[in-house]
């Protein structure tokens, strides 16, 4: 990374100095903390548990895991992939993925440009958060290198122009609204210009860049592949009534994972139907083409594991919630692969469902589920609750005094993966 120095390369001092005037000194953004210290290497999430007897939630990830699914998306998806740090900035998470070749990264904050350039020499980095303050722009473009921001408004087109000082090396992502009701969680409403809206934008946009790039994100775990070409026909359709040019089609996240009662098509139909609709325009047959996955690149390769403090009927008081890294299990209601551990002997053959409460003192730490367990499960039991290397520890928080971040390497198979049912 061409992290130089603090001070920006002026071209002339006027201007720098007004620059300078409305940007406040960067001094005050600290530097984050993501977790980062060395794991122990487990063979499975049974041995951790054997060994630690764990009195705290205990984040377990599956490297190989990890490192298969990075692979599968560099070699199967039409262009080049980015990883979208949010869904997992734990610092051994990207450097899995960047060796297994991905050397783009999709940051939201200066938190995130801070993370990836001390922990992925060289990578780069697309700031695609359409809503930046003006230090983090600043704080990026001049000592982190960040050329790539995307935008949604003349007013953040307007910031990153006067921050940079009308750099002409910026490359802009106009990112659009779309549908997204073929997913889980819908990313329409809180950013993206409207269609109608988006031809101003986008001219203004391609005026100021030196590669224009549109983006959008179908919404999270879509389910269904015909989401991404039915967006590319869309960006087709405004590419040709502004007669604008475009370098860089960037199709974003929502790619799915696999979670109990949630089963999306192969993610090789998703990998064809973008193909296909790419192919049948020829107006992009010169363009760069990105994606930003997240929760299908590390979603399966991390796990939490849980202990059982106390049961009441068929509610089970476990030390992790919704205000840890099971936010997903809350409100929106996602269930979670589960497998109960107990090293003193076995657990009941036959299953029963069962809803979780998390350990703070608020009445929202609830997760219905439900999840399916053996019917004798009691406190001082071990589960482990799968597929949350996505949205899960980085979720976390340290309300009420409970947090954890024991993180451990486990080599045994995911309770759950896309590639065993397709
Ligand atoms: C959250 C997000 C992603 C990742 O989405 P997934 O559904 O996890 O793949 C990608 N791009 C942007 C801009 C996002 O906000």
């Amino acid at each position: 990374m061409n992290k130089t120095t603090s001070e920006p390369p002026a071209r002339n001092s006027n201007l720098k100095l007004a620059r300078r005037s409305n940007v406040i000194p960067l001094k005050k953004i600290e530097t984050p903390k993501f977790p980062s210290q060395k794991s122990k290497v487990y063979s499975s999430v049974s041995d951790m548990v054997n060994e630690m007897r764990p009195t705290a939630p205990v984040h377990c990830l599956r490297p190989a895991v990890i490192t298969a699914m990075s692979k599968w998306f560099v070699s199967n998806f039409p262009g080049d992939v980015m990883f979208a740090v949010k869904t997992n900035p734990d610092p051994k998470v990207l450097r899995i993925v960047a060796r297994a070749g991905i050397s783009r990264f999709d940051v939201a904050s200066l938190a995130e440009v801070k993370v990836v350039a001390n922990t992925i020499p060289g990578a780069k980095m697309y700031f695609m958060h359409p809503v930046k303050n003006r230090e983090a722009i600043f704080a990026a473009y001049y000592n982190y290198g960040v050329r790539d921001f995307s935008l949604d408004s003349h007013e953040e087109l307007q910031k990153i122009l006067e921050v940079t000082n009308h750099a002409d090396d910026l490359n802009l992502y106009v990112r659009l609204s779309m549908a997204s009701d073929q997913a889980a969680y819908s990313m329409e409403g809180k950013f993206g210009v409207k269609l109608e809206q988006a031809s101003s934008l986008i001219v203004a946009a391609r005026k100021a860049s030196k590669k224009l790039g549109l983006c959008f994100h179908v919404g999270s775990q879509c389910m269904n592949p015909d989401a991404y070409g039915a967006a590319v026909q869309t960006v087709v359709d405004l590419l040709k009534q502004n007669d604008v040019r475009l370098d860089v089609l960037d199709i974003g996240g929502g790619f799915p994972s696999i979670y109990p009662g949630m089963t999306p098509p192969p993610l090789m139909d998703y990998m064809e139907s973008i193909k296909a609709s790419i192919a049948s325009q020829p107006m992009l047959s010169e363009c760069e083409v990105l994606c930003e996955p997240g929760r299908a690149l590390v979603a399966e390769g991390g796990s939490v594991v849980v202990r059982v403090e106390l049961r009441k009927g068929n509610m089970l008081y476990i030390n992790d919630g919704t205000y840890g890294s099971l936010f997903d299990a809350g409100v929106p209601n996602f269930t979670y692969p589960v497998k109960a551990i107990r090293p003193a002997g076995e657990v009941a053959a036959n299953t029963q469902e069962f809803g979780f409460f998390g350990p703070t003192c608020d009445s929202m730490d609830v997760m219905k589920g439900p999840f399916h367990l053996p019917a004798d499960i009691k406190e001082g039991d071990w589960i482990e609750i799968g597929q949350l290397g996505a949205y899960g520890a980085t979720m976390r928080t340290n309300f009420n005094g409970f947090y954890s971040d024991i993180t451990v390497e486990v080599g045994d198979k995911p309770l759950l993966s896309i590639f065993s049912v397709n």
